[in-house]
């Protein structure tokens, strides 16, 4: 699957409210966390709208960053600068520790991707949506695609994002997609290579005009000693 060129962001900020807008300041974006949001085909629009109506205070805490939609196009409801509350818990994986810390929501962004079906599985614009912001994301943060690309559950071992964690292969290619196209981007192995077949050229070119100019040396010589032995031919006649 090669991703889209192009998605529609759009931005619609939550009310600030203490359930799902703290306006709280992230600390620094070191990782990003994929979501579910575990209701098949619902919308982003409609996502969007429930996290919004947690203001009320009666659906507890809850949040996300972006809300990627059946269609493709993205919501984000909290900027990039600010906590959203994805990925909380009482306890943490072990090992997220030494790359998150104490409370990975200071230290991430989170996305949630819509559905069409009950074993998480996405649309395809979803998905090529999904490939675009990660890698936006991962372009503008310097994220490290392989090992700060995390599924919810690999923070707090949750049922999150759940066709990711069924199919693990799909999400081991997933990250490999971003890295090779982060990878790309960076080293640009055409401009590379072309840069060096320019400078084996002129290097041949070189070569060509040493191997002119020996020749020319050799017939100047050759063409000096038949002079002097032409002269010295003539004298002896005299
Ligand atoms: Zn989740």
């Amino acid at each position: 699957m090669e991703p889209e060129e192009k998605f529609n962001k759009i931005t619609k900020s939550l009310t600030p409210n203490k359930f799902s807008r703290p306006s709280l300041k992230i600390k620094e974006v070191k990782g990003l966390v994929i979501h579910w949001v575990a209701n098949t085909n619902s919308s982003a629009e409609a996502n969007r709208r429930y996290f919004e109506n947690r203001k009320n205070g009666k659906n507890n805490y809850g949040s996300a960053h972006y809300i990627i939609d059946l269609n493709g196009d993205i919501i984000q409801c909290i900027p990039d600068n600010e906590v959203a509350y994805h990925t909380g818990a009482k306890k943490y994986k072990p090992e997220v520790k030494e790359k998150l810390f104490n409370y990975p929501n200071f230290y991430t962004l989170g996305i949630e991707c819509t559905h069409i079906k009950d074993s998480g599985e996405m649309s395809l614009n979803t998905y090529n949506s999904l490939i675009q912001l990660t890698l936006e994301l991962c372009k503008q943060y310097k994220i490290d695609p392989l090992t700060f690309l995390f599924r919810h559950f690999d923070i707090t071992g949750k049922l999150c994002h759940k066709w990711f964690i069924d199919n693990p292969a799909e999400w081991k290619q997933f990250k490999n997609k971003i890295n090779e196209l982060l990878h790309n981007n960076k080293i640009k192995p055409q401009q590379e290579e072309q840069k060096e077949i320019e400078s084996l050229n002129s290097c041949s070119e070189t070569s060509k005009i040493k191997k002119q100019e020996k020749k020319d040396n050799i017939l100047s010589i050759i063409s000096n000693r038949l002079m002097n032995l032409l002269k010295r031919f003539r004298r002896t006649r005299k």
